[in-house]
């Protein structure tokens, strides 16, 4: 039997993290509302995102080019990377002014997930900071018990380098997800940074 069309997209929806059913069927019926355009302005965007974007070769940010466009702007501090999650925390990042370059783990070490240092982008960040021209590292993973403990392990990993590691701390609730972080919060945390292998 054919499932009708609408509710094919609650279902769809409900499939996105945090969407659960009801929120789902409130979407589902405010795209039906929407005009056409809108809407598969929308669709389209989840489209264009699957068959052009792809991870930067460099700091792993999503881009539609080989390198991103924070790594080949020239007027970024070249020096000066932000170690953090996700993607989605650079968005947050670049609203409080900063002006340095990314890595993105893709993640934090979780050993009872299974997720081992090997598993998300340290080596490829060490490499980064091996080629030289790096003079800071700022560690903005999360504060909660896996943000800390990818933070601790990646300055332990670049304790051999001749590289300033600092951590963002000032302000930022213990235990938050960093992307729930204002950018008011998210600015102070990065002025504030402290060293950690000093
Ligand atoms: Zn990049």
């Amino acid at each position: 039997m054919k499932k009708n069309p609408l509710e094919n997209l609650i279902e769809n929806l409900s499939k996105l993290p945090g969407i659960g059913r009801k929120t789902a069927q409130r979407l589902a019926f405010f795209i039906m509302s929407m005009d056409k355009e809108s809407a598969l302005e929308i669709a389209n965007s989840i489209v264009t995102v699957k068959e052009k974007a792809r991870y930067c070769s460099i700091c792993f940010n999503i881009t539609e080019n080989e390198i991103c466009d924070i790594c080949s702007n020239p007027e970024r501090i070249r020096s000066l990377i932000c170690v953090v999650e996700e993607p989605s925390n650079i968005i947050l990042i670049e609203k409080t002014g900063y002006k340095g370059l990314y890595h993105v783990l893709g993640g934090n070490i979780s050993p009872q997930e299974g997720i081992t240092a090997e598993k998300i982008k340290i080596k490829e960040l060490e490499n980064r900071v091996a080629q030289g021209g790096i003079e800071e590292i700022i560690l903005a993973t999360s504060p909660n018990t896996k943000g800390e403990l990818t933070a601790q392990w990646i300055s332990d990993v670049l304790k051999k380098y001749k590289v300033k590691i600092s951590r963002i701390a000032y302000g930022l609730p213990i235990g938050i997800d960093i992307e729930f972080a204002d950018e008011v919060t998210l600015s102070k945390a990065l002025e504030g940074r402290k060293p950690i292998n000093a």
